[in-house]
């Protein structure tokens, strides 16, 4: 049996929902009397964090579970998240490796490691996909100054190229109730930027049971829009930002809310993928790219000021240089900010491996490179259009090198040397 007072350490890959659920555990682990370690010092246990978006995920995961192997063979690793649902197998068959958690199982840490006895061999607690439920709500504490803000999980829909539904299960979210009480402690905490999280965030509301996923946005006791209506009251928080949001699901009324408010960050993260209609309905995206064009011109119309990032995929399978370059010639045109732009990925299970031709890999790379320079000249233009201008900046606690960083509102990145006293202060800052 383990004794109570031991060390641990955790490694998460992947998005800021991982962010937030890792630092969940980390606080489970800590009020069972765990002393938390950082990942390059010796911990009793390692608990790694996965993400399984592209092989690279799955690849780098193994490489950090051989770095424990060789440092610390003795100690207890758990890996959990994305990858540990979709392949706990695999992972089980990595040597050094104890418990799998799986995604209905990742909550139970406490209880798993507490079972888990030296000589054990490896075990692996999950279920299948299907069986997902409830809602396990998360943020991450590790930084005063913003916090992932976790109200939403899984997915109901179906991209072609994706496994992330396979992986965390129906979609399903917290109660508004619950997210305020949330949101109130991490004000008397001091946090005063909450960064909101999920997997399909403008889907909030359906049940937290993934039962009811049949209801319709209006059909819902509630929904996106009423939950910022109702964070936007809460005393103590002076920012929110939304982390992603789909075309489809960017309501008039959340564009309109968000213009009028003043803690909504003035900042729009939305998927795009493809600038190609042909495209999108390969990926089986649920809008074309007018729709995309539209909710771009809308968001400037309301808040001319406003950051639009863009998430892009190049390489889709059927990507001919036709589509790749309706793709480039529709992102130069729109007023966006910046882009994150991911190279596709081929993906088990996934009916994207069934669509033909597929392009070339250093293709691919080739694509990529040519949006990532327009990405970087969006965003010098960016800046551009708010030098001189004085914008409020909420600066980080770290002290990187003597420098110390922060966000405007509209999402510019400002370094300066670091002040003590500017630390998780608002400062009106001369862009
Ligand atoms: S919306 Fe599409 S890409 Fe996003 S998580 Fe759901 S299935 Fe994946």
């Amino acid at each position: 049996m383990m004794n109570s007072k031991r060390t641990v350490a955790f490694h998460t890959l992947g998005c800021k929902l991982n962010f937030s659920e890792t630092s969940t555990l980390s606080r489970m682990l800590e009020s069972e009397g765990y002393e938390k370690k950082s990942f390059d010092d010796f911990a009793d246990v390692y608990v790694i964090n996965t993400c399984s978006v592209t092989d690279n995920a799955d690849k780098e995961c193994r490489q950090i579970i051989r770095r424990i192997q060789r440092k610390a063979p003795e100690s207890l690793v758990v890996i959990t998240g994305c990858y540990a649902q979709l392949k706990p197998k695999e992972i089980a068959e990595i040597p050094g490796v104890d418990l799998v958690l799986g995604a209905s199982e990742k909550f139970n840490i406490v209880k798993h490691i507490s079972e888990w006895n030296k000589g054990d061999s490896t075990k692996i607690c999950s279920c299948d996909t299907e069986d997902i439920s409830g809602f396990n709500a998360s943020f991450s504490a590790h930084d005063r100054t913003r916090t992932f803000l976790k109200v939403q999980d899984g997915c109901d829909y179906n991209c072609s190229y994706c496994t992330i539904p396979m992986a965390r299960g129906k979609s399903r979210s917290d109660s508004i109730t619950n997210v305020l009480k949330n949101t109130e402690e991490l004000a008397t905490k001091g946090v005063k930027e909450i960064v909101l999280t999920g997997v399909n965030l403008g889907d909030f509301g359906k049940g937290n049971d993934g039962v009811n996923t049949s209801v319709s946005i209006n059909q819902r006791e509630e929904n996106f829009y009423e939950l910022i209506q109702a964070l936007d009251e809460v005393k103590g928080i002076e920012r929110y930002r939304i982390s992603s949001i789909e075309p489809n699901l960017l309501t008039n009324d959340i564009i309109t809310f968000v213009a009028n408010s003043k803690k909504f960050m003035p900042h729009f993260h939305i998927p795009l993928q493809s600038g190609s209609n042909h495209i999108l309905k390969l990926m089986r995206r649920r809008y074309l790219r007018e729709l995309y064009a539209e909710r771009v011109t809308l968001i400037k119309q309301l808040i001319p000021h406003c950051s639009i990032g863009v998430d892009v995929i190049v390489g889709f399978p059927g990507e001919t240089e036709e589509c790749f370059q309706e793709t480039k010639n529709f992102l130069h045109n729109l007023d966006i900010s910046y882009l994150h732009v991911f190279t596709y990925s081929e993906r088990a299970n996934t009916v994207a491996l069934d669509i033909k031709p597929i392009v070339p890999i250093h293709i691919r790379h080739e694509r990529n490179k040519i949006l990532r320079n327009l990405s970087y000249m969006k965003s010098q233009y960016f800046t551009e259009q708010h030098r001189e201008q004085t914008r409020k900046v909420l600066f980080e606690t770290s002290d990187k090198n003597g420098m110390m960083e922060g966000y405007t509102d509209n999402y510019i990145r400002i370094t300066t040397p670091f002040r003590q006293e500017w630390v998780n202060e608002i400062i009106d800052w001369k862009v």
